[in-house]
Parts: structure tokens; C-alpha cells; sequence
């Protein structure tokens, strides 16, 4: 996996272009599953807007992780990450609501 990714991805049969962030302002969906994941040695779970519950994407969590975490847990990790979709960003307008660090940018 690259560290920032502007990938076409494909996931429950469906095709997404998607950018990973090390973090976002996400809810996410626990339990993490463990099968059809994008990111071998990851579980996922769907990331939804906290504010009006669109689908945004989903987070990423190392698959021997228990399958329920806390969002503390999932934050302090540096082995934990989101992919949204990039047209439901737009459609959100993150750029103004929302804090999140590429991980390009991360030093
Ligand atoms: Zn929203």
C-alpha cells in the first residue's frame, strides 16, 4: 500500500476512487470486518459523516486488532487509516468542516 493514495479501489464489487488520510472526523462503524478488504492485513469498517450519516468511506485497522475498538484507540494508533471517497468529499465539503492530515504530510 502506498502511503497516499489516490486509487481506484475496488470493494463489495463496486469501484471507488479514494484518498487515505492517517486521520479524518469520521464515525466509524465498528465491528471491523475482516473479509473483501481492500488493504491485506486490515480490517475495515464503513465511515460515515457524524453530522448528516453520509457514506464517506471507510476505516482501516490491523486485522488482528479485536474486531471492536475505541475511537482512541483507533486515533493514537499509527497503524490505523481512512479512505474516502473522493466525490462524497466534494459533495461534503470536508475541506471546510472537517480536520485531516494527508499522510503525505505528516512528518
Ligand atoms: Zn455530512
Amino acid at each position: 500500500m502506498t502511503d497516499v493514495g489516490f486509487s481506484r479501489s475496488g470493494m463489495l464489487g463496486l469501484q471507488f476512487e479514494v484518498v487515505t488520510f492517517s486521520r479524518a472526523d469520521v464515525f466509524k462503524h465498528w465491528p471491523a470486518d475482516k473479509h473483501f478488504t481492500w488493504y491485506p492485513g486490515h480490517a475495515w469498517t464503513v465511515a460515515t459523516c457524524p453530522r448528516c450519516s453520509a457514506h464517506l468511506g471507510w476505516a482501516f485497522q490491523p486485522i488482528e486488532w479485536p474486531e471492536t475498538v475505541t475511537d482512541a484507540e483507533f486515533e493514537e494508533s499509527e497503524q490505523t487509516f481512512v479512505a474516502l471517497i473522493i466525490d462524497r468529499l466534494l459533495q461534503q465539503n470536508f475541506a471546510a468542516t472537517l480536520l485531516m492530515t494527508p499522510k503525505s504530510f505528516r512528518s
